[in-house]
Protein backbone atom coordinates (compact mmCIF):
# COMPACT_ATOMS: atom_id res chain seq x y z
CA UNK A 1 0.00 0.00 0.00
CA UNK A 2 1.54 3.80 -0.71
CA UNK A 3 2.87 5.41 2.07
CA UNK A 4 -0.06 7.91 3.74
CA UNK A 5 -0.05 11.85 2.58
CA UNK A 6 -1.25 14.39 5.20
CA UNK A 7 -2.62 17.18 3.96
CA UNK A 8 -3.35 19.92 6.11
CA UNK A 9 -5.52 22.81 5.29
CA UNK A 10 -8.71 21.63 3.60
CA UNK A 11 -9.74 24.44 1.66
CA UNK A 12 -10.01 25.48 -1.93
CA UNK A 13 -6.24 23.85 -2.42
CA UNK A 14 -6.48 20.96 0.33
CA UNK A 15 -9.58 19.33 -0.96
CA UNK A 16 -7.84 19.31 -4.32
CA UNK A 17 -4.53 18.37 -2.67
CA UNK A 18 -6.63 15.47 -1.10
CA UNK A 19 -9.04 14.05 -3.92
CA UNK A 20 -5.55 13.84 -6.35
CA UNK A 21 -3.99 11.45 -3.98
CA UNK A 22 -6.82 9.44 -3.19
CA UNK A 23 -8.07 8.98 -6.52
CA UNK A 24 -3.90 7.62 -7.22
CA UNK A 25 -4.78 5.15 -4.43
CA UNK A 26 -2.74 6.98 -1.12
CA UNK A 27 -4.41 6.76 2.40
CA UNK A 28 -4.88 10.42 3.02
CA UNK A 29 -5.26 12.72 6.37
CA UNK A 30 -7.10 15.31 5.86
CA UNK A 31 -6.81 17.84 8.95
CA UNK A 32 -8.44 21.59 8.91
CA UNK A 33 -8.85 23.40 12.62
CA UNK A 34 -12.33 24.07 11.01
CA UNK A 35 -14.77 21.05 11.17
CA UNK A 36 -16.61 23.30 8.51
CA UNK A 37 -14.16 23.58 6.06
CA UNK A 38 -13.87 19.72 6.33
CA UNK A 39 -17.37 18.80 5.76
CA UNK A 40 -17.32 21.28 3.10
CA UNK A 41 -14.19 19.48 1.47
CA UNK A 42 -16.03 15.97 1.73
CA UNK A 43 -18.71 17.48 -0.42
CA UNK A 44 -16.60 19.24 -2.70
CA UNK A 45 -14.31 16.14 -3.41
CA UNK A 46 -17.17 14.31 -3.73
CA UNK A 47 -19.25 16.47 -6.45
CA UNK A 48 -15.54 16.79 -8.07
CA UNK A 49 -15.22 13.10 -8.48
CA UNK A 50 -19.19 13.05 -9.90
CA UNK A 51 -17.94 15.72 -12.33
CA UNK A 52 -15.09 13.05 -13.42
CA UNK A 53 -17.43 10.49 -13.79
CA UNK A 54 -19.93 11.93 -16.11
CA UNK A 55 -16.73 12.74 -18.58
CA UNK A 56 -15.68 10.03 -18.12
CA UNK A 57 -12.39 10.97 -16.73
CA UNK A 58 -12.49 8.08 -14.16
CA UNK A 59 -14.66 4.78 -13.75
CA UNK A 60 -18.23 5.34 -11.43
CA UNK A 61 -17.03 2.61 -9.45
CA UNK A 62 -13.70 4.90 -7.88
CA UNK A 63 -15.50 7.49 -6.24
CA UNK A 64 -16.19 5.49 -2.92
CA UNK A 65 -13.28 4.00 -2.73
CA UNK A 66 -10.87 7.44 -3.29
CA UNK A 67 -13.33 9.09 -0.88
CA UNK A 68 -12.70 6.41 1.62
CA UNK A 69 -8.87 6.52 1.69
CA UNK A 70 -9.62 9.92 3.08
CA UNK A 71 -9.42 10.28 6.65
CA UNK A 72 -10.59 13.91 8.47
CA UNK A 73 -8.86 15.35 11.83
CA UNK A 74 -8.83 18.55 13.43
CA UNK A 75 -5.48 18.50 15.17
CA UNK A 76 -1.77 17.70 13.30
CA UNK A 77 -1.10 15.08 15.40
CA UNK A 78 -3.07 12.96 13.51
CA UNK A 79 -0.35 13.62 11.02
CA UNK A 80 1.85 11.17 12.84
CA UNK A 81 2.30 8.31 10.76
CA UNK A 82 2.66 10.35 7.41
CA UNK A 83 5.59 9.89 5.28
CA UNK A 84 4.71 13.20 3.13
CA UNK A 85 3.09 15.98 5.09
CA UNK A 86 1.47 18.73 1.84
CA UNK A 87 0.39 22.05 3.93
CA UNK A 88 -2.07 23.87 2.32
CA UNK A 89 -3.65 26.23 5.12
CA UNK A 90 -4.20 30.15 4.74
CA UNK A 91 -1.24 31.92 3.21
CA UNK A 92 0.12 33.63 6.26
CA UNK A 93 3.91 33.56 6.84
CA UNK A 94 3.24 33.32 10.96
CA UNK A 95 1.07 30.59 10.78
CA UNK A 96 2.94 28.69 8.30
CA UNK A 97 6.51 29.41 10.51
CA UNK A 98 4.11 27.67 13.65
CA UNK A 99 2.60 25.12 11.54
CA UNK A 100 5.99 23.57 10.21
CA UNK A 101 7.56 23.94 13.72
CA UNK A 102 4.81 22.15 15.39
CA UNK A 103 4.59 19.11 12.27
CA UNK A 104 8.63 18.82 13.08
CA UNK A 105 7.81 17.44 16.11
CA UNK A 106 4.88 15.16 14.98
CA UNK A 107 6.26 13.34 11.94
CA UNK A 108 8.75 10.99 12.07
CA UNK A 109 12.54 11.61 11.32
CA UNK A 110 12.14 10.19 7.88
CA UNK A 111 9.53 12.00 6.64
CA UNK A 112 9.26 15.09 3.74
CA UNK A 113 7.40 18.39 5.03
CA UNK A 114 6.16 20.17 1.78
CA UNK A 115 3.70 23.54 1.81
CA UNK A 116 2.00 24.69 -1.34
CA UNK A 117 2.56 28.47 -0.16
CA UNK A 118 2.29 30.73 -3.72
CA UNK A 119 4.99 33.04 -2.42
CA UNK A 120 6.26 32.39 0.91
CA UNK A 121 10.17 31.82 1.16
CA UNK A 122 10.61 27.61 1.47
CA UNK A 123 14.21 28.19 3.29
CA UNK A 124 12.07 30.25 5.71
CA UNK A 125 9.65 27.62 6.23
CA UNK A 126 12.24 25.34 6.58
CA UNK A 127 14.51 27.17 8.88
CA UNK A 128 11.54 26.40 11.25
CA UNK A 129 12.49 22.97 11.62
CA UNK A 130 15.60 20.76 12.42
CA UNK A 131 14.43 19.07 8.96
CA UNK A 132 15.43 21.84 6.37
CA UNK A 133 17.07 18.91 3.88
CA UNK A 134 13.43 17.86 4.24
CA UNK A 135 11.05 20.59 3.68
CA UNK A 136 10.44 21.47 0.25
CA UNK A 137 7.76 23.71 -1.92
CA UNK A 138 5.10 21.42 -3.90
CA UNK A 139 2.63 24.19 -5.52
CA UNK A 140 0.09 22.96 -6.83
CA UNK A 141 -2.59 24.82 -9.47
CA UNK A 142 -5.66 25.47 -9.44
CA UNK A 143 -8.52 23.71 -9.72
CA UNK A 144 -5.89 20.57 -8.64
CA UNK A 145 -7.70 17.86 -10.14
CA UNK A 146 -7.59 19.42 -13.51
CA UNK A 147 -4.34 21.23 -13.65
CA UNK A 148 -1.21 19.41 -14.68
CA UNK A 149 1.76 21.94 -13.40
CA UNK A 150 3.28 21.22 -9.99
CA UNK A 151 5.90 23.68 -9.35
CA UNK A 152 8.68 22.09 -6.70
CA UNK A 153 10.73 24.36 -4.70
CA UNK A 154 13.99 23.67 -3.67
CA UNK A 155 14.82 25.84 -0.60
CA UNK A 156 18.66 26.22 0.33
CA UNK A 157 18.81 23.49 2.04
CA UNK A 158 16.31 20.97 0.39
CA UNK A 159 18.44 17.43 -0.59
CA UNK A 160 18.93 15.73 -3.79
CA UNK A 161 16.47 12.96 -2.12
CA UNK A 162 13.87 14.85 -1.14
CA UNK A 163 13.86 16.91 -4.46
CA UNK A 164 13.91 13.20 -6.02
CA UNK A 165 11.20 11.50 -3.66
CA UNK A 166 8.48 14.14 -3.89
CA UNK A 167 9.42 14.76 -8.32
CA UNK A 168 8.52 10.96 -8.38
CA UNK A 169 5.42 11.16 -6.05
CA UNK A 170 3.92 14.06 -8.37
CA UNK A 171 4.64 11.67 -11.59
CA UNK A 172 2.76 8.82 -9.69
CA UNK A 173 -0.07 11.00 -9.07
CA UNK A 174 -0.04 11.58 -12.74
CA UNK A 175 1.30 15.27 -12.55
CA UNK A 176 4.34 17.19 -14.22
CA UNK A 177 6.52 18.29 -11.99
CA UNK A 178 8.94 21.06 -12.52
CA UNK A 179 12.36 22.09 -10.70
CA UNK A 180 12.85 25.74 -9.34
CA UNK A 181 14.41 27.07 -7.26
CA UNK A 182 13.35 29.13 -4.32
CA UNK A 183 13.24 32.92 -5.45
CA UNK A 184 10.10 35.77 -4.32
CA UNK A 185 7.17 34.37 -6.70
CA UNK A 186 9.09 31.12 -8.19
CA UNK A 187 8.63 30.57 -11.19
CA UNK A 188 4.59 30.85 -11.98
CA UNK A 189 3.82 33.88 -10.09
CA UNK A 190 6.69 35.93 -10.70
CA UNK A 191 5.63 35.71 -14.67
CA UNK A 192 1.85 35.67 -14.23
CA UNK A 193 1.47 38.39 -12.04
CA UNK A 194 3.49 40.94 -13.85
CA UNK A 195 0.99 40.31 -16.82
CA UNK A 196 -2.20 40.45 -13.91
CA UNK A 197 -0.65 43.71 -13.20
CA UNK A 198 -0.05 45.14 -16.44
CA UNK A 199 -3.49 44.39 -17.16
CA UNK A 200 -5.00 45.92 -14.37
CA UNK A 201 -2.81 49.38 -15.79
CA UNK A 202 -4.27 49.01 -18.73
CA UNK A 203 -8.06 49.16 -17.38
CA UNK A 204 -6.60 52.40 -15.00
CA UNK A 205 -5.42 54.22 -17.81
CA UNK A 206 -8.61 53.17 -20.54
CA UNK A 207 -6.15 52.06 -22.99
CA UNK A 208 -9.31 48.96 -23.35
CA UNK A 209 -12.20 47.67 -21.23
CA UNK A 210 -11.71 44.50 -19.38
CA UNK A 211 -13.72 42.90 -22.11
CA UNK A 212 -11.32 43.86 -24.34
CA UNK A 213 -7.64 43.56 -22.84
CA UNK A 214 -9.19 39.53 -22.14
CA UNK A 215 -9.89 39.34 -25.90
CA UNK A 216 -6.94 40.42 -26.83
CA UNK A 217 -4.60 37.81 -24.75
CA UNK A 218 -7.15 34.70 -25.15
CA UNK A 219 -7.55 34.92 -29.17
CA UNK A 220 -4.54 36.70 -29.51
CA UNK A 221 -1.83 34.83 -27.73
CA UNK A 222 -4.12 31.49 -27.28
CA UNK A 223 -4.51 32.24 -23.65
CA UNK A 224 -7.41 29.77 -22.41
CA UNK A 225 -8.74 32.95 -19.79
CA UNK A 226 -7.57 36.35 -20.11
CA UNK A 227 -5.27 38.11 -17.31
CA UNK A 228 -8.32 39.87 -15.41
CA UNK A 229 -10.69 36.97 -15.67
CA UNK A 230 -7.93 34.66 -14.24
CA UNK A 231 -7.47 37.67 -11.77
CA UNK A 232 -10.56 37.17 -10.65
CA UNK A 233 -10.32 33.64 -10.51
CA UNK A 234 -7.09 33.90 -8.15
CA UNK A 235 -8.70 36.32 -6.24
CA UNK A 236 -7.39 40.54 -5.97
CA UNK A 237 -6.29 40.43 -2.08
CA UNK A 238 -4.18 37.21 -3.06
CA UNK A 239 -2.80 39.20 -6.37
CA UNK A 240 -1.48 42.10 -4.37
CA UNK A 241 -0.31 39.78 -1.52
CA UNK A 242 1.64 38.48 -4.41
CA UNK A 243 2.84 41.36 -6.08
CA UNK A 244 3.91 42.88 -2.27
CA UNK A 245 6.19 40.34 -2.00
CA UNK A 246 7.77 40.11 -5.37
CA UNK A 247 8.12 44.02 -4.97
CA UNK A 248 10.10 43.33 -0.88
CA UNK A 249 11.73 40.34 -2.20
CA UNK A 250 13.30 41.70 -5.36
CA UNK A 251 13.71 45.11 -4.07
CA UNK A 252 12.63 46.20 -7.62
CA UNK A 253 9.47 49.05 -8.11
CA UNK A 254 8.22 46.95 -11.45
CA UNK A 255 6.44 44.83 -9.02
CA UNK A 256 4.56 47.60 -7.48
CA UNK A 257 0.41 46.28 -7.13
CA UNK A 258 -1.77 48.67 -9.54
CA UNK A 259 -3.79 51.12 -7.18
CA UNK A 260 -6.49 50.07 -8.92
CA UNK A 261 -5.78 46.62 -7.97
CA UNK A 262 -5.16 48.04 -4.45
CA UNK A 263 -8.57 49.84 -4.98
CA UNK A 264 -11.08 47.10 -5.33
CA UNK A 265 -9.57 45.17 -2.98
CA UNK A 266 -10.04 48.18 -0.63
CA UNK A 267 -13.95 48.10 -1.76
CA UNK A 268 -13.80 44.35 -0.90
CA UNK A 269 -14.07 43.51 -4.49
CA UNK A 270 -12.16 40.68 -4.33
CA UNK A 271 -12.93 38.86 -7.65
CA UNK A 272 -14.91 35.77 -7.91
CA UNK A 273 -15.44 35.37 -4.30
CA UNK A 274 -17.23 37.94 -3.55
CA UNK A 275 -19.14 38.13 -6.61
CA UNK A 276 -17.51 41.55 -7.84
CA UNK A 277 -14.00 42.56 -9.37
CA UNK A 278 -12.90 43.16 -12.78
CA UNK A 279 -16.54 41.70 -13.61
CA UNK A 280 -19.68 40.50 -12.19
CA UNK A 281 -20.42 37.11 -11.34
CA UNK A 282 -24.40 36.73 -10.28
P1 LIG B 1 -8.40 28.57 1.70
O1 LIG B 1 -8.64 29.83 2.47
O2 LIG B 1 -9.43 28.08 0.76
O3 LIG B 1 -8.09 27.38 2.73
C1 LIG B 1 -7.20 27.50 3.82
C2 LIG B 1 -7.65 26.52 4.89
O4 LIG B 1 -6.63 26.49 5.90
C3 LIG B 1 -8.96 26.90 5.59
O5 LIG B 1 -9.88 25.83 5.48
C4 LIG B 1 -8.54 27.13 7.04
O6 LIG B 1 -9.51 26.70 7.98
C5 LIG B 1 -7.29 26.25 7.13
N1 LIG B 1 -6.41 26.56 8.25
C6 LIG B 1 -6.10 27.77 8.79
N2 LIG B 1 -5.28 27.61 9.84
C7 LIG B 1 -5.05 26.26 9.97
C8 LIG B 1 -4.28 25.47 10.88
N3 LIG B 1 -3.59 26.02 11.86
N4 LIG B 1 -4.30 24.13 10.72
C9 LIG B 1 -5.02 23.57 9.73
N5 LIG B 1 -5.76 24.27 8.85
C10 LIG B 1 -5.77 25.60 8.97
O7 LIG B 1 -6.99 28.81 0.96
P2 LIG B 1 -6.46 28.11 -0.39
O8 LIG B 1 -6.84 28.96 -1.55
O9 LIG B 1 -6.80 26.67 -0.37
O10 LIG B 1 -4.88 28.30 -0.22
C11 LIG B 1 -4.13 27.44 0.61
C12 LIG B 1 -2.66 27.59 0.27
O11 LIG B 1 -2.47 27.25 -1.11
C13 LIG B 1 -2.10 28.99 0.44
O12 LIG B 1 -0.77 28.91 0.89
C14 LIG B 1 -2.16 29.55 -0.96
O13 LIG B 1 -1.22 30.57 -1.20
C15 LIG B 1 -1.82 28.33 -1.77
N6 LIG B 1 -2.26 28.34 -3.18
C16 LIG B 1 -3.50 28.81 -3.52
C17 LIG B 1 -3.91 28.78 -4.85
C18 LIG B 1 -5.28 29.29 -5.26
O14 LIG B 1 -5.52 29.47 -6.46
N7 LIG B 1 -6.20 29.47 -4.32
C19 LIG B 1 -3.07 28.25 -5.83
C20 LIG B 1 -1.82 27.74 -5.46
C21 LIG B 1 -1.43 27.80 -4.12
Amino acid sequence: MADRVAVVGAGQMGNGIAHTFALSGFPVTLIDVSVEALARARSTIGANLDRQVKKGAIEAGAKDPTLARIADATDISAAQDAALVIEAASEDPDLKFRLFSALDDVVGPQAILATNTSSISITSIAGRTRRPQRVIGMHFMNPVPMMALVEIIRGLATSDATTATVTAIAKQIGKTPVEVNDYPGFVSNRILMPMINEAAYCVMEGVATPEAIDTVMKLGMNHPLGPLALADLIGLDTCVAILDVLQRGLGDPKYRACPLLRKYVAAGWLGRKTRRGFYTYE
